[in-house]
């Protein structure tokens, strides 16, 4: 395993998580050695390890994400290990022909966070910290402070004060976090950490550190896994800070460099149109992401004005024919209800997802004859607010009066014969 920066190429310490010269770094592992048949069918009996760390759907692909790493550093929920739905309703409403939903929603803290923060952690006890921190639009934090409570670490949390989701902060502080709230955004707090991480002598799980990505890569891993290592033609994605799709394309990279996939699908970003630097650089051709201020959209897990990650997401995009779209927040509720509605449920950054499919369908970018998989990136439970929408809507309208006096005939009339 080496650790370079992205920018300068320069060679980085195990224990860094930026660049002198600013630049974020990549983690790279020399593959050759590695026997492809004998992967997958250990990626495969991995399948039936139950309480090891290797029963996760993180370190079941260990030779890929981290494997210099002791196995008695890993800390682990079993995370990953989350379902693909076809979601026929959902097929049905956007006219495709095949289409996947990938519920990362269903991780351990109740998003795909846990993929990477098991790594992080893991790693960062190799180093021998104690204390654990970021800076979180939410879900991120709760996934820190859980993986911190189950190690019997410390875990220290920047949360900005406004725009953030209620369940998530109490979420962390459950699991026993201290939280440091702030006025200012996701992105001020990212600052913060740039100037003063080291004083401070914390381990820093933002998504600039490395082994973030390296975990998240499992989550492509899985998905080709349970399709029998084939890939749709098209995996769309939510974007805020940009990690989880450069972990995406990383992982993709990994995967046709072994062999196990013989051409890259095509990838689709989408961000909230009123959080959207990247793509709006993307749709402008242009070369340098403008940051904005004061993002404001309905998906908080999404309200990211300034990208760390945007270079590595950028790049790969490029490279790969990836493309990039934004939503509004009423394209993101309608198709959160869809989600929610046939089962699944998600919050509302992961619905951008089904959202994005519509609005690329209309423009003709995805064929309706082409096949989908949306990452749903986390749970339903963990945005309040946004159910709010639902609680003025009793299914069948409601029923009043004392349960001793109801009848089934009263019933039956406002909710009509069964199907
Ligand atoms: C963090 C998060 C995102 C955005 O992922 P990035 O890696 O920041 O682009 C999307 N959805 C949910 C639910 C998240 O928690
Ligand atoms: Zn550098």
């Amino acid at each position: 395993m080496k650790i370079t920066c992205y920018e300068c190429g320069r060679e980085q310490k195990e224990a860094a998580y930026q660049c002198e010269c600013g630049g974020m770094l990549e983690i790279s592992h020399d593959f050759t050695g590695l026997d492809l048949e004998q992967l997958e069918r250990t990626f495969r009996e991995r399948l039936s390890e139950r309480m090891t760390p290797y029963a996760s759907g993180v370190w079941r692909y260990k030779e890929l994400i981290h494997p210099e790493l002791p196995d008695r550093y890993i800390v682990t929920k079993y995370e990953g290990n989350t379902g693909l739905y076809s979601a026929d309703p959902i097929r049905r409403f956007l006219g495709i022909r095949q289409l996947w939903l990938k519920a990362q929603s269903e991780n351990p803290s109740g998003s795909f966070k846990d993929n990477g923060m098991t790594v992080a952690l893991s790693h960062g006890r190799s180093l021998g910290y104690r204390r654990f921190s970021c800076a979180s639009t939410g879900n991120t934090s709760a996934s820190l402070a859980m993986y911190a409570a189950l190690a019997e670490c410390e875990s220290v949390v920047l949360v900005p004060s406004e725009r953030v989701s209620a369940n998530k902060v109490l979420q962390t502080l459950a699991y026993g976090a201290r939280m440091v709230r702030f006025d200012g955004t996701y992105d001020d707090g990212i600052r913060f950490y740039e100037r003063h991480g080291d004083e401070l002598g914390l381990y820093i799980c933002n998504s600039i550190n490395p082994f973030r990505i390296e975990g998240q890569k499992s989550i492509v891993y899985e998905l080709a896994q349970s399709l029998n290592w084939t890939l749709p033609d098209w995996i769309v994605i939510p974007g805020g800070a940009l990690s989880n799709v450069t972990a995406l394309g990383k992982g993709l990279n990994d995967l046709l460099r072994l062999g196990m996939i013989d051409r890259l699908p095509k990838v689709a970003l989408v961000q909230a149109e009123g959080a959207s630097p990247f793509h709006k650089m993307m749709a402008g051709a242009g070369e340098e992401l403008v940051p904005e201020s004061s993002p404001s959209t309905v998906a908080s897990a999404m309200n990211i004005g300034n990208p760390p990650s945007w270079r590595k997401a950028r790049d790969f995009l490029k490279a790969s024919g990836g493309v990039t779209c934004s939503v509004t927040d009423e394209e993101i509720l309608a198709a959160k209800r869809q989600i929610d509605g046939c089962g699944i449920g998600c919050e509302p950054a992961s619905a951008s997802t089904v959202a994005g499919v519509r609005k690329l369908i209309a423009e003709r970018t995805i064929d309706k004859e082409e096949t989908v998989a949306c990452i749903l990136t986390g749970n339903l439970l963990k945005d309040t607010d946004s159910l709010g929408m639902y609680a003025d809507k009793k299914v069948g309208g409601s029923l009043e009066g004392s349960v001793g006096e109801l009848t089934a005939e009263a019933v039956l009339e406002r909710l009509g014969s069964p199907a």
